[in-house]
C-alpha cells in the first residue's frame, strides 16, 4: 500500500483517522459512542440520508396516494429502473442492465430459471462447496425442478484448505457437462476474492453462461460487470450498501440477454408501457427490469435513494482505498498485539484478493464474540471458529480498529471469554 508503514499506537491510528479523506461521512451515520460496529458486513448501519428518503416515500404515501405511482419526487412505477441506474457504477454496468428488485435468493431463482438450459449432454451446474446455504439450496431446488437429481447435477468445487477457492479449480472443473457456472464474488466466511473476469472468460472460452452472488462485494468494492462480459449477478443491499433489514437486493443482466423471456415472468417485468394493457400476453421490458416479478416493496427500497446518494459523492474506489486500508491495519494490530493467543488471519493477505472482511480464526470463536460484545465491540461469528470484522469505510474509525483489538487483547488476557458457552446463538 502506498505510503502506508504500520505502528502500533493510538497517536497512529489517530493520524490515520485525520488523513481520512472520506471521515465525513462517519457523522451521517447513526452510530454509538458505546459500541464499535464491525458487523456492517451483516447489516449496514442506518444513516440519516436513508432515513429521510424513507420518511419521505411514508410522506408521499400519506399525501398522494395511488398518485404516488407517478407523482412525488421518486415515482414509484420507475423507482426501481430509477435506483437500478444509480446502482450501476456500483458493479460497473449501463443503467438498464441493473435493477433494485427482489432478494438475493429469489433473484437467484429468477436468474438460473432463465439462464440454466440443460441440453443434451449439458446439464450440470457448477458451484462451490464453500458458497452460503441460501444459494445452495436455490440451486439445488431449481435442479429438481427440471426433473434431476442435485446429487449428480450439482457440481461443488472444493476447497483445498477449507477457507479459499483455486481459480485452477474452478476452470478445471467447467467441463462440457456444465449448463451453468454460479459462483459468489467474495466468499462470505475467508472474504476471499475471486478472480472474476478471468473465471468469466474460461467459462465463455467453453460456452458455459456465468453468473456471480454480489453479496459481500457490491458496495464495498468496484466491479466491471459488463466490461468483464459477466452474463448476470444479484446481490442483497442490507450489507455494505446500507438499505436496512430484509431491504430490496439487486440484480444485474447483460445487455447482450436482452429480450430473453424470464424464467419467472410477472406483470412488472413488462415493458412499462404495455403494462397497463392488461393483455394476457407478456411483453418483457428490454432492460433487467424484465426479471421484476411483482408489484415493488417501495418502503423496503425508498432508504436507497438517500444511501446510493453517499456513494455517488463517496466515489466507489475511494470507498474501496480506505477499506483496504483498514483492514490492512486491522491486519498488522492483530499480527502485532495478539500474537501467541490462538489466532489465524484466514482471508487473504493481498489486496487484489480479499474482501472487505478481516476473518478471525480461534479455536475459541463463539465465545470470544460474545466476550466482545459484552464489551460493545460488535463483530459476528460465523460457525465454526470465525469472527468476522468488518470495519466499513463509511462510518468506522480506524481508532476503533485500534480500539477494539485493545479490548480483545483485554478479554484473551484476562479470559474473560471463559465465563461463556462456545456456542452459537440463535442469530449468529
Ligand atoms: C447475505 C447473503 C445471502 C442472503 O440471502 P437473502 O436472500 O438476502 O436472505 C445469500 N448469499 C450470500 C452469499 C450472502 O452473503
Amino acid at each position: 500500500m502506498d505510503g502506508y508503514s504500520f505502528y502500533p499506537g493510538l497517536a497512529h491510528a489517530q493520524e490515520l483517522d485525520r488523513q481520512d479523506e472520506l471521515s465525513r461521512f462517519r457523522e451521517e451515520f447513526y452510530t454509538s459512542p458505546e459500541t464499535i460496529y464491525l458487523d456492517g458486513n451483516s447489516l449496514g448501519l442506518l444513516s440519516k440520508r436513508a432515513e429521510r428518503s424513507l420518511l419521505a416515500a411514508l410522506n408521499d404515501w400519506k399525501q398522494l396516494a395511488i398518485d404516488g405511482w407517478l407523482k412525488g419526487d421518486h415515482p414509484w412505477f420507475t423507482m426501481a429502473e430509477e435506483l437500478g441506474a444509480k446502482m450501476a457504477p456500483l458493479v460497473g454496468a449501463l443503467p438498464d442492465e441493473v435493477i433494485v428488485s427482489g432478494s438475493t435468493t429469489t433473484n437467484l431463482h429468477q436468474l438460473v430459471a432463465t439462464f440454466y438450459q440443460p441440453a443434451g449432454k449439458r446439464t450440470k451446474i457448477l458451484a462451490d462447496e464453500l458458497n452460503f446455504p441460501s444459494d445452495i439450496y436455490a440451486l439445488q431446488s431449481q435442479i429438481r425442478l427440471r426433473g434431476l437429481d442435485p446429487a449428480d447435477h450439482l457440481i461443488r468445487v472444493k476447497s483445498r484448505d477449507g477457507r479459499f477457492l483455486q481459480e485452477e479449480d474452478i476452470i478445471a472443473a467447467m467441463t462440457d457437462e456444465v449448463a451453468l457456472v454460479v459462483l459468489p464474488t467474495v466468499l462470505y466466511r475467508s472474504g476471499q476474492l475471486l478472480d472474476i473476469e478471468r473465471l468469466t472468460a474460461e467459462a465463455h472460452e467453453r460456452g458455459i453462461p456465468i453468473g456471480f452472488d454480489g453479496c459481500h462485494s457490491v458496495g464495498a468494492i468496484p466491479h466491471q460487470f459488463h466490461a468483464w462480459d459477466v452474463d448476470f449477478a444479484y446481490w442483497c443491499n442490507y450489507k455494505y450498501v446500507n438499505n436496512g433489514p430484509g431491504g430490496v437486493g439487486g440484480l444485474y443482466v447483460n445487455r447482450k440477454h436482452f429480450g430473453r423471456l424470464p424464467g419467472l415472468a410477472g406483470w412488472f417485468g413488462s415493458q412499462k408501457e404495455k403494462q397497463f394493457d392488461m393483455e394476457h400476453t407478456f411483453t418483457p421490458a428490454e432492460t433487467a427490469g424484465a426479471y421484476q416479478i411483482g408489484t415493488p416493496h417501495i418502503l423496503s427500497m425508498a432508504t436507497l435513494i438517500g444511501s446510493l446518494e453517499m456513494f455517488h459523492e463517496a466515489g466507489i474506489d475511494r470507498l474501496r482505498r480506505k477499506s483496504l486500508l483498514l483492514t490492512r491495519y486491522l491486519m498488522d494490530l492483530i499480527d502485532y498485539e495478539l500474537g501467541g493467543m490462538g489466532f489465524a488471519i484466514g482471508n487473504p493477505r493481498e489486496d487484489d484478493r480479499r474482501g472487505g472482511h478481516v476473518s478471525l480464526e480461534h479455536q475459541d470463536a463463539a465465545r470470544i464474540c460474545k466476550a466482545l460484545k459484552e464489551n460493545g465491540i460488535i463483530p459476528d461469528f460465523r460457525a465454526p471458529n470465525i469472527i468476522r470484522l468488518a470495519p466499513v469505510a463509511f462510518y468506522n474509525t480506524f481508532e476503533e480498529v485500534w480500539r477494539a483489538i485493545a479490548v480483545l487483547k483485554t478479554i484473551m488476557t484476562e479470559k474473560q471469554y471463559e465465563r461463556f458457552e462456545n456456542r452459537r446463538n440463535v442469530v449468529a
